[in-house]
């Protein structure tokens, strides 16, 4: 028993004082007030916005790790076992509203904060996103930190404390432009914890010694040191005490602050040039997406949280005090991709070097530890690292990466003997020039599942990348889990008033803990008064996008108009490209018509938004076009509002909370067989929008769900993509002949500078078309027609969304979460009581 262990009369009056949040408003009040006063050293006379927004998310912090010490507490009496998510990528987003839902007391600080004369949607406001991700996958890790506290899985999160998150994005002329995301100026979640740190070798050399029995031993020496400091983000779960952690780690130089021999000999610059290159190592979060860069100080990224990481578990393990056999029986660790690959060779270096078990015994340990999570099978995006770089900065691990390599090509050999090039195809090192280390097959081989993200996608990866081991390994290692998303975040919070219409018809909010209890509404589909309360929420959330849209871009839209949405990270397989060349084919056939006919065209608003990564030149050219057709659409007199295009400048989860639940129709219009699942086209149709798209990814089961019916699907199948590439003849390929009218209207210069959109015209035209633009064209033109005819029916229209919401039960990321722990992970529950000290009664 913990409370044993302290001294009758220090537990007295730790008990006595012990903290236990506010518990209503007037207690509310008083720890707003005492932050400003004493923490902010403010006061009433300058307490403005944002110093409210800093008190307000302190006294919500304070209340969560009260209920985050008594969680762990919990989990650590029970000794149950846990799972650790390493993903290199949070996204966030903000933290203090999905606090406040979450506890429950949002009404509370709203009655709270109006006493104090502040109304709380703009308190919410102030919060900066926390952007430490990309796209999909950083998100996905972060509504699975939410599924985890709201299931009461004894979960940790690890990653990585960016200075700088993903880059916010301005648009200057049309074209992007990337500015630094200095994010921790202030930012009252996260606990700096001095007292854990962990010091993580690089380089060196490895030596090797022989034991008294004979055994070689491995030490490796030498290099250098840096040192990792753990800062602790609270994740609090809906409607329950169960509050998790998530470690970000912080680089430093080790042994101090300073080189004081350096210092005392004078040299202080260079003293300080070392503590700012151990500082570089998380300074910044890398900016690509569905792409590989081989870049030394992302290798260094990824090995010093991994090392921080596995320093901390195993450390938390050997408390137990039991023995290593267990370690897969207290222990699951989720890799979010490969970027924590290196995970599973530190495990077996600790085993094996440092705690002196056999190479077998160690290697069951792990590859009975770790599952491995696909998110793409892009080739640009599959992680390689030279086997130089590895030698030079990590040369224990790549001698150990080589022993792994060596036993499983061992193993291939004895059962497919004679094939030598399955041991080419599958071997952890591709013999190329330089040799490189392939990070995907080194998580098949020390993990034991690997899982996909969509059906269509866990089921290409078994059948291109990672055929041959499904051959090698069975069937049974290769697995699907669907993403989800939370609906805490993406409905409740995003959509406030349609979270409250479904819980009006739904007998309360149920939903949100069991997302299958929205099929209640179907009944509604086509209920007249309920339609009209649909469309008038609708309605509501344009409107507030129109005024976003009008502040940031100076454009007005029409809300009534039909709200196109296209955001995510620009990419051309994720085919931008295809929906600008589908506008200006709206606008060309517009300008063609003759006034009268024209005024009985649906008005739409075309919205854009999402970063290129910083040095992808042609997503850079894509986002130029869309701005240039938006300057010549917008101001076009002849057009009116029949078209608007926008392209919303740093798109992130913030603004996606209002994009979000304001569209009509959304596009995720990916070359087939490209995007392994999406989010986002789950979160639009949860919001009672359609969608647009090709039959990839979680579309094709978001189809199944909802039926075929309420979307709009068009483009070709994934199993003929490849012979379709092989058709297209390089230098001469013939286009379909209403885009080559758009790329007439773009050449002859009616979008502004022809040169810079050149390039990708000839990617279609004269490079082979890889992502098929125009092979697509046709068919996305013409379902764009059937999506207007549709819109004009509205009653229909909504009974469609309505249909659609009832139906997305299955993408909620409490599913997803349970189909990990139950299929992967083998973890169950721990519910945490309501009051109580998180320890058993009795
Ligand atoms: N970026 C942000 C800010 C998001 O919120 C999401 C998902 O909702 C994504 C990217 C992923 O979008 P998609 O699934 O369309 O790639």
């Amino acid at each position: 028993n913990v409370e044993a262990s302290i001294p009758e009369p220090q537990r007295e009056a730790w008990t006595k004082h012990q903290s236990s949040g506010f518990k209503d408003k007037d207690g509310f009040e008083a720890e707003v007030v005492r932050h400003v006063e004493t923490t902010l050293a403010r006061s009433m006379f300058n307490c403005d916005e944002y110093a409210a927004y800093s008190a307000t998310s302190l006294a919500f912090r304070d209340r969560l790790i009260l209920e985050w010490n008594r969680t762990q507490q919990r989990q650590t009496y029970a000794d149950s076992k846990r799972v650790y998510y390493l993903s290199l990528e949070f996204l966030m987003g903000r933290a203090l509203d999905n606090a406040m839902l979450n506890i429950g007391q949002k009404d509370l600080a709203k009655a709270g904060l109006a006493d104090l004369g502040f109304r709380i949607e703009d308190i919410i406001q102030q919060e900066h996103d926390a952007g430490l991700g990309n796209g999909g996958l950083g998100r996905l890790a972060a509504c699975f930190l939410d599924s985890l506290a709201s299931l009461n899985y004894p979960a940790w999160g690890y990653g990585l404390r960016y200075r700088y998150g993903i880059f916010k994005q301005e648009i200057i002329d049309g074209y992007q432009v990337e500015v630094p995301d200095y994010w921790l100026d202030f930012n009252p979640w996260e606990f700096p914890r001095h007292d854990v740190t962990v010091d993580v070798q690089f380089y060196g050399s490895v030596r090797k010694s022989t034991d008294e029995s004979g055994k070689t031993i491995a030490h490796w020496e030498g290099g250098e040191a840096v040192k990792a400091t753990a800062y602790d983000v609270p994740i609090p779960g809906y409607a329950t005490p169960s509050t998790n952690n998530l470690r970000l780690w912080s680089s430093k130089a080790a042994s101090g602050e300073f080189d004081f021999q350096k210092f005392n000999n004078g040299d202080y610059e260079s003293s300080v040039a070392d503590q700012q290159r151990a500082e570089t190592i998380s300074a910044v979060l890398y900016p690509n997406d569905n792409l590989d860069r081989g870049k030394e100080l992302r290798l260094k990224q990824q090995y010093f949280w991994v090392a921080a990481s596995l320093y901390d578990i195993v450390r938390r393990f050997k408390k137990s005090k039991r023995p290593w056999r267990e370690f897969p029986e207290q222990v699951a660790i989720q890799l979010n991709d490969t970027h924590p690959t290196l995970a599973i060779v530190e495990l077996q270096r600790i085993l094996l070097d440092l705690e002196g078990l056999e190479w077998d015994e160690a290697w069951n340990i792990v590859t009975n530890t770790f599952g491995y999570t696909n998110h793409t099978v892009l080739p640009e995006a599959l992680e390689k690292w030279s086997v130089g770089l590895f030698q030079h900065l990590l040369p224990r691990h790549l001698q150990i990466i080589y022993d792994i390599n060596l036993f499983f090509l061992q193993t291939v050999e004895r059962n497919f003997p004679g094939d030598r090039d399955l041991l080419r195809r599958v071997s952890i090192i591709e013999e190329s020039q330089p040799k490189m280390v392939r990070m995907a097959f080194l998580a098949i081989v020390g993990s034991h599942k690997v899982n996909g993200v969509a059906e269509l996608h866990s089921d290409l990866i078994k059948t291109t990348i990672f055929k041959d081991f499904v051959a090698i390994f069975g069937p049974d290692k290769f697995t699907n889990v669907t993403n989800g998303i939370t609906p805490r975040r993406w409905l409740h919070q995003a959509n406030p008033r349609l979270s409250d219409l479904v819980a009006s018809k739904t007998g309360g909010y149920g939903f949100l803990t069991d997302l299958t209890l929205l099929n209640k509404i179907e009944q509604y589909a086509a209920d007249k008064e309920f339609r009209k309360e649909w469309a008038e929420i609708k309605l509501a959330n344009k409107v507030r996008l129109a005024k976003h849209i009008k502040t940031s871009t100076g454009v007005t839209v029409n809300p009534t108009s039909l709200f196109d949405v296209q955001v995510k990270r620009i990419h051309e397989y994720k085919r931008q490209q295809l929906n600008i060349f589908g506008v200006i084919h709206r606008y060309l056939t517009l300008k063609a018509l003759l006034p009268e006919e024209r005024k009985k065209q649906l008005p739409r608003v075309s919205i854009f938004g999402g970063k290129a990564a910083p040095g992808y030149w042609m997503a850079k050219q894509i986002i130029h076009l869309i701005n240039n057709v938006g300057a010549v659409i917008n101001n076009d007199p002849e057009i009116g509002d029949l078209l608007k295009v926008v392209f919303l400048e740093d798109y992130n989860v913030s603004k996606a909370e209002i994009i979000v639940p304001a569209s009509d129709i959304s596009e995720h219009i990916s070359t087939a067989g490209t995007e392994a699942s999406g989010t986002s086209n789950m979160k639009f149709v949860l919001n009672g929008g359609l969608i647009i798209g090709t039959c990839d990814g979680a579309n094709i089961e978001i189809t199944r769900e909802i039926g075929e019916n309420n979307i709009f699907l068009f483009g070709n199948l994934a199993e003929d993509v490849e012979d379709l590439r092989h058709s297209h003849t390089y230098g001469s390929h013939t286009i379909d002949p209403d885009l080559a009218k758009v790329f007439e209207a773009i050449e002859s210069g009616t979008f502004g500078e022809t040169q810079d959109f050149s390039g990708m015209i000839t990617a279609v035209r004269d490079h082979g078309d890889f992502y098929l633009v125009s092979d697509d064209f046709h068919s996305y033109i013409e379902t764009h027609a059937l999506v207007d005819e549709a819109y004009r029916n509205q009653d229909e229209w909504i009974t469609k969304c309505i249909t659609s919401v009832s139906r997305m039960g299955f993408f909620s990321s409490d599913r997803c979460i349970n189909e990990y722990a139950e299929g992967i992970w083998n973890i169950e529950p721990l519910p945490i009581s309501k009051d109580g000290d998180g320890l058993p009664t009795g």
